[in-house]
C-alpha cells in the first residue's frame, strides 16, 4: 500500500520538476511554486526528494535553479566542490564532489606536514 502511494507521489514530484523547469525562464514565479508544491508533497507523503533534484533548486527561497538563468554554478579546486549560487535570493550552496570522506579524513590523520624541497643544515 505504502508503496504505491511513494510511486504516485514521486511521478507528482517528477512533473512538478519538470515544469519547474520549463518555467524557470519564462516565469520565476510560477516556477517557484512549482517547487515549492514538490516539496509540500514530498513531505506530506513523507517522501525525500529525490537525489536529482537536490542541486536544481534553491534551499532558501525555493526557486528553480537553471544554470546560467537563475544561478551560477562554479566549481571550486581549493574547496573540491561544485557551488551554485542562487541569483534571486543570493544565497550560496556548497556541494563536495569528493566521495571518500572517511579515506579523505584518514590520511589527513596519518599525513604529516611535509617541507617542499630540500632541508637545509644548521651550521
Ligand atoms: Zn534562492
Amino acid at each position: 500500500m505504502r508503496g504505491k502511494h511513494d510511486r504516485t507521489v514521486l511521478e507528482r514530484i517528477d512533473a512538478l520538476f519538470s515544469r519547474a523547469e520549463k518555467l524557470a525562464e519564462t516565469s520565476p514565479a510560477n516556477s517557484r511554486r512549482c517547487v515549492e508544491l514538490a516539496i509540500k508533497n514530498a513531505m506530506r507523503y513523507n517522501v525525500t526528494v529525490p537525489k536529482r533534484y537536490r542541486m536544481s533548486y534553491c534551499r532558501k527561497c525555493h526557486s528553480y535553479l537553471k544554470p546560467g538563468i537563475s544561478s551560477v554554478h562554479r566549481t571550486s579546486q581549493k574547496q573540491q566542490a561544485l557551488i551554485i549560487t542562487c541569483r534571486e535570493c543570493g544565497s550560496v550552496m556548497r556541494f563536495p564532489y569528493r566521495k571518500e570522506k572517511s579515506q579523505k579524513k584518514k590520511s589527513q590523520k596519518t599525513s604529516s606536514p611535509r617541507k617542499i624541497g630540500p632541508r637545509r643544515k644548521k651550521r
